[in-house]
């Protein structure tokens, strides 16, 4: 592997719920899909799919006995070549739903890259997502041979520019460094055939949306091109529309729903009474793995200093933390040496941590979308999780979203005080997870802005984040 500690593999103890799948379609063409009926409910097994006997083997260690929805729906059109538009939640083996067909794809075209390019380019929002598909891949992949490398911005173009130069069967990238290769003339993407874009709609939200389609118009065609997401917001749908042909859709839940074994609470609470809040939920919930995410990046700051204070293990992680701080704080997180995260939007973002019992929003996000993200880092894996929301009188709007988003009314652990004043906070916190995509509500905040129609996508006020930091980039064996 590429030596990246801060994300963690599938381990052979992982066991996602049975995937019960109904009216599954069996692929056309030369793939035989067959099903069977276990107790009168269609199940489909991993040696059924299609998929090249090492990646079946690599799959059959890490303990996988029955594919999950997605996987049962994505990889069959994916083998097949079908462009594919995946809408699932995290924790649904999303990841594996596409990287298994990719390898067995790969394996069976029998070509090698040229220098420079890549037979598969996956792009993720972040360095973290991309690191953790990078280690999917070398877990997934492990008896293929298949060469693959993570790339990613912050760190030293070096080891990237010399993984790039020899050729990769697979490369991971997050957009903002690759175009930023590509123009320096040390990756080419014309000869890449498969595309994947993972977590678009995050890509959305971190302004994106130009770099995307200009790496879209790079790669050579014909391609086979993949999008995973978690919602479909006007601009994804466009971006799809564009550049994606015939494509299957897959969707494993309500795009909007968050996985429902997550217990939902809100708090109603002022303001300046959040952290004897927090203290008070954390009181009870101490032994348990916790995340808490907050708007900003100082806001992240700040709630991890005051839980130091109170005694509690925690720290925080955003961009602005160094790759070390937030590898460092990860791995003391997953190890359970420490119990609490404190982390904003774009850090936590598809990362795969097992075990996470609660979620604490301790501000709401100006984006509903991003509470069913954020709520998705617990109840992973089959695993029981709680996610509670402390809201200020001025969050009231953006709870409403959410649960117009979500179509579900969150109970509340007390009474909704009466309010009088705005219920949108109306000084917008710059940082992560500031745009506001879905309009509505009074209160003058940075909205961002998009222009579905052209598919292009503009964002008032809002600088490029480029995901930064860590050490992707040498070549692997996968
Ligand atoms: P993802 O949605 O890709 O982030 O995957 C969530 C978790 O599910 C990861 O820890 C995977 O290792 C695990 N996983 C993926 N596919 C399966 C499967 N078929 N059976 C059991 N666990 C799985």
């Amino acid at each position: 592997m590429h030596g990246l500690p801060i994300v963690a593999g599938p381990s052979p103890n992982r066991r996602l719920i049975c995937a019960v799948v109904k009216n599954i379609t069996p692929p056309a063409g030369r793939r035989v899909h067959t099903r069977v009926r276990m107790k009168g409910i269609e199940m489909t097994k991993f040696s059924e799919l299609g998929l090249a006997a090492p990646v079946e083997r690599a799959v059959s260690e890490e303990g996988y006995e029955t594919p999950t929805p997605i996987q049962v729906r994505a990889i069959p059109p994916l083998l097949d070549g079908k462009d594919v538009v995946g809408i699932a939640q995290t924790g649904t083996g999303k990841t594996a739903a596409f990287v298994l067909p990719i390898l067995t794809r790969l394996i069976e075209e029998k070509k090698q890259a040229p220098g420079l390019s890549c037979r598969c380019l996956i792009l993720a929002p972040t360095r973290e997502l991309a690191a953790q598909i990078g280690n999917s891949i070398a877990v997934y992949g492990r008896h293929t041979g298949l060469t693959h490398a993570v790339v990613f911005g912050g760190v030293k173009h070096g080891p990237q520019v010399r993984a790039l130069a020899r050729g990769l069967d697979i490369l991971v990238a997050t957009p903002g460094r690759l175009l930023d290769h590509v123009a320096d003339r040390k990756a080419r993407l014309d000869l890449t055939s498969l595309v994947v874009l993972d977590e678009a709609d995050q890509m959305l939200d971190l302004g994106f949306m130009p770099a995307l389609r200009k790496i879209l118009h790079m790669v050579g065609k014909p391609r086979q091109t993949v999008m995973f997401s978690a919602t479909m917001p006007p601009p994804i749908r466009a971006l799809a529309d564009d550049f994606l042909r015939d494509p299957v859709t897959v969707a494993v839940a309500n795009q909007a729903k968050p996985i429902e074994r997550i217990e939902q609470a809100v708090m109603y609470v002022g303001t300046a009474e959040k952290r004897q809040a927090l203290i008070d939920l954390m009181a009870p919930e101490a032994r348990k793995s916790t995340i808490i995410f907050t708007r900003t990046k100082r806001g992240a700051d700040k709630v991890a200093k005051f839980l130091v204070e109170y005694g509690h293990k925690a720290a925080a992680i955003h961009g602005n933390k160094s790759q070390n701080q937030r590898e460092k704080a990860l791995e003391a997180f997953k190890s359970g040496e420490m119990r609490v995260l404190v982390a904003t939007d774009i850090a936590a973002r598809g990362l795969d941590i097992d075990g996470v019992q609660l979620v604490v929003n301790f501000e709401l996000p100006n984006v509903p979308e991003s509470y069913v993200h954020r709520i998705g880092r617990t109840a992973r894996a089959g695993a029981e999780g709680r996610a509670v929301a402390l809201v200020a009188p001025d969050e009231r709007g953006l709870l409403q979203d959410i649960e117009k988003l979500t179509g579900l009314r969150i109970k509340g652990l007390n009474d909704a005080p009466p309010i009088s004043g705005p219920t949108r906070p109306v000084q917008p916190q710059r940082g992560q997870g500031g745009q506001r995509r879905n309009g509505g509500g009074q209160g003058g905040g940075q909205r961002g802005q998009q222009n579905s129609a052209g598919g292009g996508q503009k964002r008032s006020g809002n600088r490029r984040r480029k995901p930064g930091g860590g050490q992707g980039g040498q070549r692997q064996s996968a």
